[in-house]
């Protein structure tokens, strides 16, 4: 956790940014392992252990510096990554060119090109990866023409195809797993949405419905403003069941549903929380705001009347609790705004169901 922190520090990344964020990770570790191979090089020459020339170490120590200034800003700007991978890709290029004309004692300097062209497509993308790879065979083509021990036609030959292997290697890589990454998230919205919602009325879910409640309570509590619960219990539901079938059941509760969503405002949440039970929050509403949508919606399912079969249609009727947290809203709001909301449907039916019955919080005025 610790070493995660001091890598990649606290950059956020959302849902769908799964691959943006293994980009940026994966930038982070590459920049932070350049400045170390690039200073192991540099320890080796300062040691005596291999011939580097000086031009290679003073540009060596510069491309530590740029790197280790790229790691920074990706630190505090993680959101940068897009503008900054080019830089890093343009310095190691220029770094490994260094090396390819002043490195003569090394043979093997020449495989930086195609070693650095996985890092370009997998951070940068393939446009930066394509352009990187046809510069470098350009740049060998051309620059060993300028050593004074150039490589042998061979090598070169070598090389090149070594870098056009591994580029068309990782443009095919690299769309691939865009692209199944882009299936992925899609999939996996359709997923959590499938996981959130009821499957007959298509409102949240119970588990969905208390999330969104639990977002919409911190709000309010940030803003100060005042949450009514709305706990709707249709009455005698179980007679239409045995009456007319679980089918027609079905049927009344989906024009409930129809009927809640429609006379609710886009930012009120509804969710169906038990067979025939549906909870309602309503942010930024008080008492009497509360009250009277209650009262419409109870008059409303009151007014329905759903067809069940070739021209019969049932009428139903709800109990509506309503609770109404006026005064701070506290940190389990939600649970303690259910438990009133539910006494409040229970008053409604022992009085006689269809009607409103509203249950103050403790602290509010009455
Ligand atoms: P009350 O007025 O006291 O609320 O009476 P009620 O009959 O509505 O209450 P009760 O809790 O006894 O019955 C609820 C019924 O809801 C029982 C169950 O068969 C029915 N139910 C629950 N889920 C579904 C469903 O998905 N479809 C249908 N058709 N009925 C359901
Ligand atoms: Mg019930
Ligand atoms: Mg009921």
């Amino acid at each position: 956790m610790g070493l995660q922190r001091l890598l990649f520090g606290t950059a956020v990344f959302g849902e769908g940014q799964e691959y943006r964020q293994f980009q940026y990770r994966f930038a982070c570790v590459l920049t932070l392992f350049s400045v170390m191979t690039t200073a192991l090089f540099i320890l080796t020459a300062l040691s005596g252990l291999a011939v580097l020339d000086d031009h290679y170490v003073y540009g060596g120590m510069l491309y530590c510096a740029v790197m280790m200034g790229i790691f920074v800003v990706l630190r505090v700007r993680p959101d940068r990554l897009p503008q900054i991978t080019p830089v890093g890709v343009i310095a190691s290029f220029l770094i490994v060119s260094v090396a390819f004309f002043h490195n003569t004692a090394d043979e093997m300097r020449i495989i930086w090109y195609p070693l650095s062209i996985p890092g370009a497509y997998i951070l940068a993308g393939r446009r930066v990866g394509m352009a990187l790879a046809a510069v470098s065979v350009g740049f060998v083509l051309w620059a060993n023409g300028q050593l004074a021990a150039p490589y042998s036609p061979s090598a070169v030959i070598t090389t090149v195809v070594a870098i056009l292997y591994i580029a068309a290697f990782f443009h095919a890589v690299s769309s691939k797993s865009v692209s199944f990454h882009h299936a992925m998230v899609v999939a996996n919205r359709a997923l959590s949405d499938l996981a959130a919602r009821d499957p007959l009325t298509g409102l949240m879910n119970g588990r969905a419905y208390y999330d969104a409640c639990g977002r919409v309570a911190q709000q309010a509590r940030r803003t100060g403003t005042p949450l009514a619960m709305l706990f709707v219990d249709l009455d005698h539901f179980k007679r239409i069941n045995d009456t007319y079938g679980h089918e027609a059941g079905d049927r009344v509760l989906k024009a409930v549903a129809s009927c809640l969503r429609g006379g609710l405002r886009q930012s009120d949440l509804v969710g169906r929380i038990g067979g025939e039970e549906f909870s309602v929050l309503l942010p930024d509403t008080g008492s009497d705001g509360a009250l009277s949508l209650a009262e419409t919606l109870r008059r409303s399912i009151e007014g329905l009347c759903p067809e069940i079969s070739d021209g019969q249609c049932l009428t139903v009727t709800a109990s509506i609790g309503v609770a109404v947290a006026v005064a701070e809203v506290a940190p389990d709001s939600i649970v303690e705004l259910q438990h009133r909301a539910d006494e409040g449907m229970y008053q409604a039916k022992r009085a006689g169901r269809n009607r409103v019955s509203l249950l103050l919080d403790a602290g509010s005025p009455a």
